[in-house]
């Protein structure tokens, strides 16, 4: 008996009138475990019109009260999160200690939205004129969406949706049909916290639902993480709707290693971050440029380090996880293919891999080429897999230039022990987060997360100060309070006075 994960509205889960559903897979296993209901334009408007009717009461809701619910909802994660890794785990495949870090960091977003009554207080000047006085308050946009990729069904999310609703906004999330359940485990938990009917709702679907929330006219902002094409159809397709979007989109982020760099610690990091989440991480380092005469030396290290990686099952003690589908394995894997055809050397080769799962499960071991030059797929695309490519140059002005060129921005490191060489990447390099000896430098929640170039449309980066503004809109408030003084007719602009 296959279950079907449905949409969620009003604090209840609702089936939907559409017959479409989409298979739900655990990669582990290759095994179909349910399916997720595929929502037509008629359900898609059933969940936009609960979070549009919850609105006023809830924006008009004390903060008092909505911290209250943001403690309760926070405590409630952190005692539950192995039920919500678990989830994690059988429907995208990565181990369950990488599940759990991704609910931590989601965790951080939640802690910070708590303090969303600092964070919303405005400005006031007494006195601007004489007894005026001016001052700002930022207001929620009313409901918002949030669009979801499948490599953080919990993490991803969360990014947006505490401050959304801190901030006093009702949400309509719409996550990744590749591993849906998570959203309504959520969804149960902000009942469970106390958050009234109608302000957090999940919509379960493709293209569709995503197009109508695209266009509804009750929805006010988007909020979209995935691959750089559907970024950029959001962000035209929401903003031509009158609507704010951010729209977070695809990466080939690069480490440099310079010649004076720790090579054991570089090595460690490039293992760590290239195949971690078996490279499905939008911040997953793909390339490792060696600078000078060290490649040979760091290739060594790399390899020696990453033979040791345990490919299999997620809930078992192995290192590495399986791909999220069979089609995903299958476009990684011709990747590995085209590099080896185009003459990158294959120094350790991932496919055929004896993986600790099961026999029909979606395996790819650790990959790594030596010798990738920048006119190789390997090198030009987003593989989002685990597959890490060692370009060699002479010089830092080298490196630097093929990350400058490359179209994406969303991450980047420097291992170096020279404070000057890294002070100087850090000025020069055109990516939105930056590591100096940190392979992955995900910016923490009160700071904001957010790439350049092709991996960002919009210029508003996720949580911190950058979220804050993103879920208000600012008004700015000139007051007088009458008296006889100010009688009289006066049609100019108000002099100093
Ligand atoms: P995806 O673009 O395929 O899907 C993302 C969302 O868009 C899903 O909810 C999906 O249902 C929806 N979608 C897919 N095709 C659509 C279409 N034609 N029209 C409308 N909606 C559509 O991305 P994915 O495969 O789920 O996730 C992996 C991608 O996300 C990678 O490119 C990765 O780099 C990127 N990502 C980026 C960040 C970041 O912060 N920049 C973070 C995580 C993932």
């Amino acid at each position: 008996m296959s279950t079907t994960v449905s949409h969620w509205a009003n604090n209840k889960p609702y089936p939907g009138t559409s017959n479409a559903t989409a298979p739900v897979t655990n990669p582990a296993t290759g095994q179909v475990t349910g399916q997720v209901a595929l929502a037509n334009v008629a359900d898609a408007r059933a969940v936009i019109d609960a979070a549009a009717a919850a609105f006023p009461a809830w924006r008009d809701t004390s903060l008092a009260k909505r911290t209250s619910i943001l403690f309760r909802f926070r405590e409630l994660l952190n005692e539950r999160k192995g039920e919500l890794a678990q989830i994690i785990t059988a429907e995208h495949g990565k181990v369950l200690s990488d599940a759990l870090g991704e609910i931590s960091r989601g965790q951080e977003v939640v802690e910070f939205a708590c303090g969303i009554p600092h964070l919303l207080k405005g400005g006031f000047t007494e006195n601007a004129s004489t007894k005026v006085d001016v001052f700002n308050i930022r207001q929620p946009l009313g409901p918002i969406g949030i669009i979801s990729p499948f490599n953080f069904p919990a993490m991803v999310p969360m990014w947006f949706f505490p401050i959304a609703i801190a901030a006093g906004n009702t949400v309509v999330l719409k996550p990744s049909e590749k591993d849906p359940t998570a959203s309504i485990w959520l969804a149960e938990l902000w009942k469970e916290a106390g958050l009234p009917d109608g302000v957090f709702n999940v919509l379960q679907g493709d293209k569709t639902a995503v197009d109508e929330l695209l266009t509804n006219p009750s929805i006010k902002s988007i909020s979209f993480v995935g691959s750089t094409p559907i970024a950029q159809y959001v962000y035209a397709t929401g903003t031509a709707a009158g609507k704010r979007v951010q729209a977070l989109g695809g990466a080939k982020n690069h480490a440099i290693i310079l010649p004076d760099a720790d090579l054991d610690l570089a090595a460690d990091a490039m293992v760590n971050a290239g195949f971690g989440s078996a490279g499905e991480r939008c911040m997953a380092i793909s390339v490792a440029v060696a600078v000078g005469d060290i490649a040979d030396e760091l290739v060594a290290k790399i390899t020696e380090r990453a033979r040791t990686i345990t490919t299999g099952d997620g809930t078992k003690n192995s290192d590495m996880g399986p791909l999220v589908t069979a089609a995903h394995r299958d476009k990684v894997a011709s990747y590995v293919d085209a590099g080896e055809q185009a003459g990158a050397t294959v120094v350790l080769d991932g496919r055929g891999v004896d993986a600790d799962g099961g026999a029909d499960g979606f395996w790819l071991g650790p990959t790594l080429f030596d010798n990738v030059t920048p006119d190789m797929s390997i090198y030009t695309d987003e593989i989002f897999g685990p597959v890490l490519s060692v370009v060699r140059v002479d010089s830092y002005d080298q490196a630097l230039e093929l990350i400058n060129s490359n179209p994406y921005g969303n991450g980047t490191a420097i291992f170096t022990n020279d404070g000057g060489a890294a002070r100087r990447f850090q000025n020069e390099v055109e990516v939105g987060m930056v590591g100096i000896n940190v392979p992955i430098p995900v910016p923490m929640a009160y700071y904001s997360f957010g790439g350049w170039k092709a991996s960002l449309f919009g210029d508003t980066h996720a949580h911190g100060t950058e979220g804050i503004h993103f879920f208000t809109r600012a008004k700015a408030i000139t007051s007088r309070w009458l008296d006889p003084s100010h009688g009289g007719l006066n049609l100019g602009f108000p002099q100093n006075a």
